[in-house]
């Protein structure tokens, strides 16, 4: 059986590899699932026989699109849109928009991939799906993220819907983004259809709660870990990597909690703060005005400042949380993190690590919690907006946010249950991804062969 693995996870590995060789984001996400599931595929061939692992790797529909837009100088620039429309076997697709630079498809696809498992642990009805464009909204003017938003709908109206395939947001793509897309697909559509965006405003259907999801539950799931370490957050040294969404209310729960919150960073930098972070601050220059974190310094000068943002990792921390983007974390921030003795990892970003970061910590046997587990509060109270929308009602904060807690015990009990039953105690790592395969892997089984 062995050697029949093997052989199989291998051919499809090179396959993949072959017939997209530059997709290098694409190609460490698999790896990283392929590498943890093998134990599965042993115990239960069914899945070589209805081929699961060709068909994952295989997005059932990638679209790429032109996005024209007039910036406010009258010049037409173009970019390119992306949406991947993974799998579908669980729900309609559902995973963020992602406006940045560095989208590509190898991006897009390793999103899409792992968003799949991420629906799938959150154990709501939704598919996988990613999309995006290579646009940097940076210093763009307001009506030029508003015409950016709106061409790009244009074309992305025809292949979404509530019941088919539901965009949020992601890096680059806030309340203000999801306002004006929904606007757009209003005009074209000519109805009310609340359920094919999430993370909308409160007044048009959002979901309270859905702000801070990620973030909460980013720190609901890192209780839990501690919880079985015999540890609490009171007290702890935390270093959280990003200002973004994800990162802003990871440090509001920390901090609530008692957490001691000491640095956090954008793509130029980041600050160290020894009395705390002051995250009003933080919240008014990125979300309001919409400025770089080292402008943090104007209004506390006993903070320091760093140019290259990796090296926030060079700080001394019980708790690292990276929260900013994929692969920030390599195998020398990892041991650095180590040497500095670290008690625990928890990804609140995409694939914040790479393989061989990974790699250092399990060699450790540092308590390492992987993204689709630890991040999943965000798409899972995304999926209580659509029931809201569906439903034609509002559930109150305190209602959103027990869900969600639950949703987070619930992920990482099931993730603690698979590595167990696999022999590998204590890697949530492997446990997130045996979980989150096997119910994407059963119901396609289920389905057919279609
Ligand atoms: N972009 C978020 C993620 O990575 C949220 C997606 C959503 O709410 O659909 O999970």
């Amino acid at each position: 059986v062995e050697e029949l693995v093997n052989n199989y996870m291998n051919r499809v590995f090179q396959q993949m590899v072959s017939r997209d060789p530059y997709e290098k984001e694409f190609h460490q996400a698999v790896r990283d699932l392929f590498v943890s599931i093998r134990p599965v595929l042993m115990k239960n061939t069914d899945y070589i026989k209805y081929n699961i692992l060709e068909r994952l790797v295989e997005p059932e529909r990638l679209i790429t699109f032109s996005v024209p837009w007039m910036d406010d100088k009258g010049v037409v620039h173009v970019n390119r849109g992306y949406r991947v429309q993974t799998n579908s076997a669980i729900g309609p697709y559902k995973g963020g928009l992602r406006f940045h630079p560095s989208v590509n498809t190898s991006i897009i696809k390793f999103l899409g991939f792992e968003q799949t498992f991420k629906n799938a642990l959150t154990s709501q009805p939704i598919g996988g799906g990613k999309g995006g464009a290579d646009f940097d909204p940076k210093g763009k003017s307001d009506a030029e993220i508003m015409r950016f938003c709106q061409s790009y709908m244009t074309e992305l109206h025809k292949y979404i819907g509530p019941d088919i395939d539901v965009p949020a947001g992601d890096i680059g793509v806030g309340p203000r983004e999801i306002g004006y897309l929904f606007g757009q697909y209003k005009r074209l559509r000519g109805k009310y259809e609340a359920g094919v965006l999430t993370g909308k405003g409160l007044h048009y259907g959002g979901s309270i709660g859905r702000k801070e999801a990620t973030g909460y539950g980013v720190i609901y799931f890192v209780q839990e870990m501690l919880k079985d370490l015999g540890e609490t957050l009171k007290d702890k040294t935390v270093v959280v990597s990003g200002s973004g969404n994800v990162a802003i209310h990871t440090m509001e729960k920390a901090i609530e909690l008692g957490a001691h919150v000491v640095a956090c960073s954008d793509s130029n930098g980041y600050i160290y703060d020894e009395n705390g972070i002051d995250l009003a601050t933080v919240k008014r220059l990125k979300e309001v005005e919409r400025r770089r974190i080292k402008d943090y310094l104007d209004e506390h000068p006993h903070a320091t400042y760093k140019e290259k943002c990796t090296d926030i990792w060079k700080i001394p921390c019980d708790i690292a949380l990276p929260c900013a983007t994929q692969n920030e974390i390599d195998e020398k921030e990892a041991k650095r993190l180590v040497e500095n003795k670290v008690m625990l990892v928890a990804e609140g970003a995409n694939m914040p690590s790479t393989t061989e970061a990974i790699g250092v910590f399990l060699y450790h046997n540092i308590p390492f919690a992987p993204a689709k587990a630890v991040n999943a509060g965000g798409v899972a109270v995304s999926a209580l907006e659509m029931a809201q929308n569906s439903s034609r009602v509002t559930w109150s904060f305190e209602q959103v946010d027990n869900m969600l807690k639950e949703i987070m015990k619930n992920i990482y009990h099931d993730s603690v249950t698979a590595a167990k039953d696999y022999h590998k105690p204590g890697n949530l790592m492997v446990g997130a991804n045996i979980a989150g395969f096997t119910r994407v892997a059963d119901t396609m089984i289920d389905l057919g062969v279609i």
